[in-house]
């Protein structure tokens, strides 16, 4: 690991904190932020934790004009005994630079990213929520900065991590969602940039997202770019379909986002001795499935909701129901492991926590 100094500036006027209720999702940041700089002489330097403020950019900066840029999400929880964990940080890290490859940036030492997140959550220790299911969301994200106009990869970027305290995903309890089949528009294809984390992805997304809303359902089920026969992944989640006692997900063809709840849920779904096909999977298969009564469930994944269970789907106007609409057994089990080790109810058998000490 590159050996460098996290310098620290206090803000002087700390803001109040929300009230844990009303949370929500994204809408308040703490009082401080990560920044570090990449120029080709130096590489990554000069990193920072500042108080959280606007940055100052030539409106010229490159990631306005391409966006070249990447970002991660993950989240910090507090343990009942007053720990902080992080949940698998160095997929993230690692998965950045997967990005960072795709997206032509320098990338960033795994290690040294870690060590970035946990002292920014340290010195923001106190932000993070503590009333059941709240936890401190975490945006590690590239930007690219040369004021310059012309196509081509940034020389210049800024490395920057903020911090915000979000609301149980589920206050009401778990509980299944309407997605609406895209058959008009594509998010991704094979050679483009879908397995990397990048604002482009979302920004192909933004239309389908807003008709389906319009139509009464929560996000999309894309289907691959080409074909659109089969699947891809929902929204910001990947997605899991249980059919006669075994798992289905879309492999990683290279146009889906390598989720680390995927991750996490195939390696326990294994270690549950339950079988898990990463294949290539139709949308007819499914309907299929349902038609001859062997589809029982259907979930997305993602550090967002965990689990996100899926009671109905809308293919073309084919509406068919899912385990009557309500939470499956399976999709419960995971869901309540997995956020088990998150908040240190469950043994981590698997060693994916780490402790912000
Ligand atoms: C971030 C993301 C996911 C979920 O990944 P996790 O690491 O599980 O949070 C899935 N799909 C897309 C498009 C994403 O951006």
């Amino acid at each position: 690991m590159i050996k460098q100094e996290i310098r620290i500036e206090r803000t002087s006027s700390p803001k109040s904190k929300p009230d844990q209720s009303s949370l929500g999702f994204g809408k308040y940041f703490t009082d401080h932020m990560f920044v570090m700089e990449y120029s080709p002489d130096k590489g990554w330097h000069d990193p920072k934790i500042v108080p959280y403020a606007p940055l100052q950019l030539d409106p010229s900066s490159m990631v306005f004009h391409y966006g070249q840029a990447v970002f991660e999400g993950l989240k910090a929880y507090k343990v009942d005994d007053g720990r902080i964990l992080l949940f698998r940080p160095s997929k993230n890290m690692e998965r950045l630079n997967i990005s960072n490859e795709r997206l032509c940036i320098p990338p960033i030492d795994v290690e040294f990213g870690v060590e970035a997140i946990k002292t920014l959550v340290k010195v923001d220790a106190d932000w993070i929520p503590s009333e059941e299911g709240t936890s401190l969301y975490i945006r590690p994200f590239i930007i690219s900065t040369d004021p310059y106009l012309g196509v081509k990869p940034s020389s210049t970027y800024k490395f920057i991590i903020i911090l915000s305290p979000v609301g149980a995903y589920y206050p009401e309890g778990i509980n299944p969602v309407k997605i609406y089949v895209e058959d008009k528009y594509v998010r991704a294809v094979v050679g483009g940039l879908g397995y990397a984390k990048t604002p482009a992805n979302y920004a192909a997304s933004l239309k389908a997202q807003v008709d389906a809303m319009k139509k009464g359902y929560t996000q999309v089920l894309w289907l691959d770019g080409i074909e659109k026969k089969y699947i891809e992944e929902v929204g910001t989640m990947n997605v899991f379909f249980k059919i006669n006692g075994e798992v289905y997900t879309p492999a990683l063809s290279g146009s889906i986002l390598p989720g680390v709840t995927r991750d996490s849920t195939i390696e326990l779904l294994k270690s549950w001795n339950i079988k898990v096909h990463e294949d290539k999977i139709s949308i007819q298969q499914i309907y299929d499935a349902h038609a001859e009564g062997t589809l029982e469930e259907a979930f997305g994944t993602g550090t967002a909701a965990v689990i996100s269970p899926i009671g109905e789907l809308d293919w073309a106007g084919n509406k068919i129901t899912i385990n009557n609409g309500e939470t499956g057994g399976l999709a419960k089990r995971i869901y309540d492991y997995i956020t088990g080790i998150q908040y240190g109810k469950v043994k981590d058998e698997f060693g994916w926590t780490v402790e912000v000490k």
